[in-house]
């Protein structure tokens, strides 16, 4: 039986990779499931899925992890740190990683997993934005596998020849015939809203998605768009396509996942319900075809699909984050790391929505021309665009 290690199994995509292991009993062991200090879900699933490990970065969460474990008689080994996830990622008898930690902190867990030549389930794109090359190169060098869960760039993988499927990050899109990578997205919660309004937006409508069930981070992302432009940064490093490659294209029903267009005029689409499990049944059966629990698509209910040019102006850090791809790594990576503080700072209700691109522009301005020839200085670079979002954050919310 594979082994599977889920990094991030407490939230939303580890526990839809949870649901599909229920939906397929037999086929997977979990090695480890890992946590920030979300006691009580590490505490049910661990009983439930008897992992070897279970790791909790906060000590205090895994002293009491342990002591609850050990009071239902489980033989899970509870371990803490962040350097434990490194070591569970690499662990010689793990055959796939899920890397489901949301933000940078999943970079070096997901980095050890690479490095370790193991199936990587690729759900935690900030890693991938904030590393880029340095992240691919490593994936070729090592031997690893690398498959996304993202659910476009999952759809976008469906959509190409299998020859690319097997080294994608280092394809030619043209010469297997394929003019663009269409990128959908549905808008998010205020694609229709007045612009003006926006800068009132509280935290509890920006995380009040209309078709996909996320964790917080990711929600706002989607609200502000800025997690389309962390999927145009993702395609461009896991496709090896240029900026000019990948369209973004506003589906508001996101039944359409993403679609690849080719030469000839043809033009192949990934479709379903909007549900993660999709995805991650694919990745993690992949190249077989295992059932995911999730409801058939119905064409009748559906009704109509319509399409968007997206509107800048009411997405400004959409078109920030495609200006730093097309500036280059430094860029994407201080991008990354500002709006993760400054998202952060919204959920806290200590800055406006619309702040949200003010933050990540001054990181793009202060930061956007760095060079960064190593993964350590892409490191300081996050740090440093980290603080100066702080000191930015700190002069707005007064
Ligand atoms: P959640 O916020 O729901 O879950 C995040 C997970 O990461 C939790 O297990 C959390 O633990 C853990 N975590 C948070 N901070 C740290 C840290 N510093 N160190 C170690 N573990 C940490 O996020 P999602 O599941 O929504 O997203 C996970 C990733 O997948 C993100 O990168 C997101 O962009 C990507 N993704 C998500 C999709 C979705 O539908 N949700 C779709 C496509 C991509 P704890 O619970 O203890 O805080
Ligand atoms: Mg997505």
């Amino acid at each position: 039986m594979r082994q599977l290690v889920i990094l991030g199994a407490s939230g939303s995509i580890g526990q839809s990779t949870l649901k599909v292991l229920r939906q397929n009993p037999g086929r997977w062991q979990v090695l480890a499931l890992t946590a920030w200090r979300s006691l009580d879900a590490m505490v049910r699933d661990c009983l439930e899925f008897s992992p070897r490990f279970a790791v909790m970065v906060d000590e205090t969460a895994a002293r009491e992890l342990a002591s609850r474990l050990k009071a239902h008689g489980s033989q899970t080994r509870v371990l803490s740190g962040a350097k434990a996830l490194c070591e569970v990622a690499a662990h010689p008898d793990a055959h796939s990683v899920m890397a489901a930690i949301v933000g940078a902190a999943g970079l070096a867990p997901t980095m050890a997993a690479v490095r370790a030549g193991k199936r990587i389930l690729l759900a935690n794109k900030e890693a991938l934005v904030m590393s880029g090359a340095f992240f691919m190169e490593a994936v070729r060098d090592h031997g690893a596998e690398l498959l996304p869960i993202d659910s476009e760039h999952n759809a976008i993988f469906q959509c190409l020849p299998e020859a690319i499927q097997r080294q994608p990050g280092f394809c030619d899109l043209a010469a297997a015939g394929i003019s663009k990578i269409l990128l959908t997205g549905s808008g998010g919660p205020f694609r229709y809203s007045d612009i003006d309004e926006l800068a009132s937006v509280t935290p509890a409508q920006a995380v009040a998605h209309p078709n996909w069930s996320m964790g917080a981070k990711i929600s706002v992302d989607s609200a502000t768009m800025f997690n389309k432009g962390l999927e145009y940064i993702e395609a461009r490093w896991l496709f090896n396509a240029a900026p000019e490659q990948i369209q973004v294209v506003i589906h508001p029903q996101s039944v359409i996942h993403s679609m690849v267009q080719y030469k000839d005029g043809s033009v192949l689409a990934q479709l379903g319900n909007p549900d993660m499990c999709t995805p991650i049944a694919h990745a993690l059966a992949y190249p077989d075809r295992i059932s995911s629990g999730v409801e058939p698509l119905d064409f009748f209910s559906v009704g109509e699909f319509s399409f968007i040019r997206p509107d800048l102006d009411r997405y400004p850090c959409l078109a920030l984050a495609m200006a730093a791809c097309r500036q280059g790594q430094a860029a994407t990576t201080a991008l990354n790391a500002a709006n993760e503080a400054a998202v952060a700072a919204f959920l806290a209700e200590r800055i406006g929505f619309m702040d949200i691109a003010r933050v990540n522009e001054a990181a793009l301005q202060a930061f956007g021309q760095q060079g960064a020839g190593s993964l350590d200085d892409l490191i300081a670079l996050d740090g440093a665009a980290r603080a100066r979002a702080h000191d930015l954050i700190e002069e707005l919310s007064r």
